[in-house]
């Protein structure tokens, strides 16, 4: 396995944590501390849609104990997050109240609602331009009203989405896009030529890899917010090296490889997530400096220096590429059963960019006739895809997703 380390939800908050404690060492600024923090608390929206914004020092995730279906009442342990006194206040929306204390772990948020209403989604934002903290969401909905509600309702929805949209540009929406820079996307499709990758009972993996890409450049390029560039989008061979040149040449923003998985065991199914650990990051700058690719790449001078500033790009690079892999499993995870497990190295060294957030999904396991189905399926790739286009709006902070839910 060497250092690759599979994302799960568990280990994302192990790395980021050590990342982060890695930082703050260099930076001067906490002590290193083993959890997250509660620094504060926002509520947004209206009656019909209330977003509850938890302000956190760290990376968390959290789990839901109750979704206010039964008894109004929501409550969301974050294990590992600590809540120095317990906070509270006044509701807004659906919410009559709020408190955050000590829960099972961790910290426990409980919402007491103001009327029926259940959770509709929860993600983590990472810290993106302007915004220093990790901001962890709930969107709470009102429950359906009737059908023959539903023509008169039409206006209070819009009203909500503005609203909720509202909130969002002021606190959480980062300063930068006001401006109307569209965020670059490298979307690797996996294997290709004579490079077939994993064999399905079906065709190959750099075919649905290939479909996939082309499936998420279009639906990235609809919303207008995402220049994309494909490291290919035919069925030819690109060498690793090659495809890391493409991300930074482009300037991505982010970097995502789309692979099926395989197993012997045809059961095996499920999506998974990579990232770089620390030993493959002692491995990407003896990979860079053995291509000659980072001085290429504009650094030369001072080797001291330069080692410098790769290992704090990486180190930063990698807390975002953590970052983004748990909100990219966090959406996945609606479509497809995740898996944790360990993986191949081949492959990976498309990931060893030092200074483009980077991440590896494996979409399913080609060996596995469900997961086989899924990629095989233009409309249920599309679904797939569209969740990863969720992850990568989450990601950059986007308040869109509401109007089209
Ligand atoms: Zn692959």
């Amino acid at each position: 396995m060497g250092g690759i380390f599979r994302i799960g939800r568990k280990s994302v908050l192990a790395l980021v944590g050590a990342a982060v404690g890695c930082l703050a060492v260099v930076a001067g600024a906490q002590a290193a501390g083993s959890g997250a923090d509660v620094l504060k608390v926002r509520l947004g929206g209206d009656r019909t849609e209330t977003r509850i914004v938890i302000d956190l020092s760290r990376s968390a995730s959290g789990k839901v104990a109750s979704n206010g279906a039964e008894d109004r009442r929501v409550v969301v342990n974050l294990p590992g997050v600590s809540i120095d006194g317990g906070l509270q206040g006044g509701g807004l929306g659906l919410v009559k109240a709020w408190v955050v204390d000590d829960g099972p772990g961790g910290a426990r948020l409980r919402l007491d609602l103001a009327a029926d209403a259940t959770i509709k989604r929860r993600f983590l934002l990472p810290p993106a331009d302007g915004v220093s903290n990790y901001r962890y969401v709930i969107d709470l909905a009102a429950k359906a009203p009737a059908a023959t509600q539903v023509a008169h309702s039409e206006p209070a929805v819009a009203r909500a989405e503005s609203s909720v949209a509202r909130f969002l540009s002021a606190p959480v929406r980062p300063t930068k896009a006001a401006l109307p820079m569209k965020k670059v996307i490298v979307i690797d499709a996996g294997h290709g030529g004579k490079d077939p990758g994993a064999r399905g009972a079906d065709g190959n993996e750099k075919d649905v890899t290939l479909a996939a890409a082309r499936a998420l450049k279009s639906q990235l390029e609809r919303t207008g917010r995402y220049k994309v560039v494909m490291t290919r989008d035919t069925d030819v061979y690109v060498d690793h090296g090659v495809r890391v040149q493409i991300a930074r040449r482009a300037d991505a923003d982010l970097f995502i490889s789309l692979h099926a998985d395989s197993g012997s065991d045809p059961s095996l199914r499920g999506a998974s997530v990579y990232t770089l650990a620390d030993r493959a990051i002692g491995r990407s700058a003896k990979f860079v400096s053995k291509d000659d690719w980072f001085m290429q790449a504009g650094s030369h001078g001072d080797n001291g220096v330069s080692t410098i500033l790769l290992d704090l790009t990486q180190r930063m690079t990698r807390n975002r590429s953590a970052s983004f892999a748990e909100v990219l499993l966090n959406r996945v995870s609606d479509h497809q059963p995740l898996l944790r497990r360990s993986h191949r190295e081949a492959g990976l060294a498309v990931l060893l960019a030092p200074d483009v957030p980077a991440v590896l999904l494996e979409m399913g396991f080609i060996t596995n006739a469900e997961d086989e189905a899924v990629l095989r399926d233009p409309s249920r790739r599309n679904r797939l895809m569209s969740s990863v286009g969720d992850a990568i709006d989450d990601y950059f902070g986007q308040p869109t997703k509401l109007a089209s839910r």
